[in-house]
């Protein structure tokens, strides 16, 4: 193996810079994976400008998803020449991620790439895809309703706009809810929302009126609380982010008089079979219209800093493809 191209934040404080390393820079890992596309999630732009401590050990190579060719492998499940996803297991956290030409990983975090799907429709998935399909699972087990709409906060993002997509496909009316209603309206009528409005305000009664049979959540905060005084009797909120903060300033009136019940999901750490399924569904679900809406830019390594800032300044729009190779 040869030299190669990787992202690199040598310590905390430190800025991401493109480096080459040498083969036995990498950790220890099953499979030797030659990548080919990662993708920019809101975690990322958090780890790559250090604005929280999402990187536990340094050096890191960041980037929480990539999808490659299994170079070399220890593990009897993957052999070489076979492509391979992996998204989360604390890549880019503890362990070196997916924004470099070779990463190093364990087999038991690794899918085979759907056949329907290339590489680059893997990574315009990505986390935020699997995030947005293990929401929507959440939802269904809970028992949905699609007698009011769903609300989807945060609409304009990755995991925003690839739930939209996949609750309209999946019959539910859907009403989007984003900071950018007034200049992006089409694109999200285009991804399937039956209804398009602004960010929700903070509301003072401990109730409000019933208008959404159930959510999906990136936003957090103050946006959660409102959404939870809003939900009809019986009905669930599916809460994955917090790009509006981390604070929950709620009561509990939504759960006792309401029967309103809150839904935590977590990709990270998400068990395989839970995975294979999501992922089995969002290959059926996504049609290639739906990825050329979805997918905003394909970038080479060197671009990620500056798009890290504009993800969490809530500027990127759906999903954005990172080029190991660009
Ligand atoms: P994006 O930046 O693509 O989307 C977030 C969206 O939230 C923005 O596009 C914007 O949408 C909205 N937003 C941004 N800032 C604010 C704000 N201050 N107040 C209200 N709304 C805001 O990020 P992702 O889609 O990658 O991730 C979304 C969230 O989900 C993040 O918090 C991320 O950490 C979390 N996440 C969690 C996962 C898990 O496993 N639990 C996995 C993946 C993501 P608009 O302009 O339309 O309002």
């Amino acid at each position: 193996m040869s030299p190669f191209k990787a992202l690199v934040i040598r310590e905390k404080g430190s800025p991401a810079t493109l480096e080459t390393l040498e083969p036995g820079d990498l950790p220890d890992g099953d499979v030797l994976v030659s990548v080919q596309y990662s993708s920019l999630n809101y975690k990322d732009g958090l780890a790559i400008t250090q604005t929280s401590p999402v990187i536990r050990k340094f050096p890191m190579v960041p980037g929480v998803d990539l999808v490659g060719t299994v170079v070399e492998s220890t593990s009897s499940t993957f052999q070489p020449g076979q492509t391979v996803i992996a998204t989360g297991w604390e890549m880019g956290e503890r362990y070196w991620g997916g924004y470099s030409q070779m990463a190093k990983v364990q087999a038991d975090w690794l899918i085979p790439l759907p056949d329907r799907l290339t590489g680059v429709e893997a990574m315009a998935i990505g986390t935020a895809g699997l995030t947005a399909m293990l929401s929507i699972m959440a939802l269904e087990a809970h028992g949905i309703s699609s007698d009011r709409p769903i609300l989807v906060t945060g609409a304009a993002g990755g995991v925003g706009s690839i739930a939209i997509a996949l609750l309209s496909r999946l019959g539910y009316p859907v009403t989007a809810s984003s900071g950018r209603h007034e200049i992006i309206g089409d694109y999200l009528h285009d991804l399937g929302a039956t209804d398009v409005i602004g960010r929700l305000e903070p509301l003072q009664p401990a109730l409000g009126s019933q208008q959404w049979s159930g959510a999906i959540d990136t936003v957090g905060g103050q946006t959660l609380a409102t959404l939870l005084k809003t939900i009809t009797y019986g009905g669930c909120v599916a809460n994955c982010g917090l790009a509006g903060g981390s604070n929950l300033p709620t009561t509990v009136f939504p759960f006792i008089l309401r029967n309103v019940s809150l839904l935590g999901i977590d990709s990270v750490l998400c068990p395989q079979e839970k995975r294979l399924q999501a992922w089995q569904r969002l290959t059926e679900l996504l049609t290639d219209d739906l990825f050329e809406l979805i997918l905003n830019a394909i970038i080479p390594l060197d671009h990620v800093p500056t798009f890290s800032k504009q993800i969490l300044a809530g500027q990127v729009q759906g999903r954005v493809v990172v080029d190991c190779n660009g």
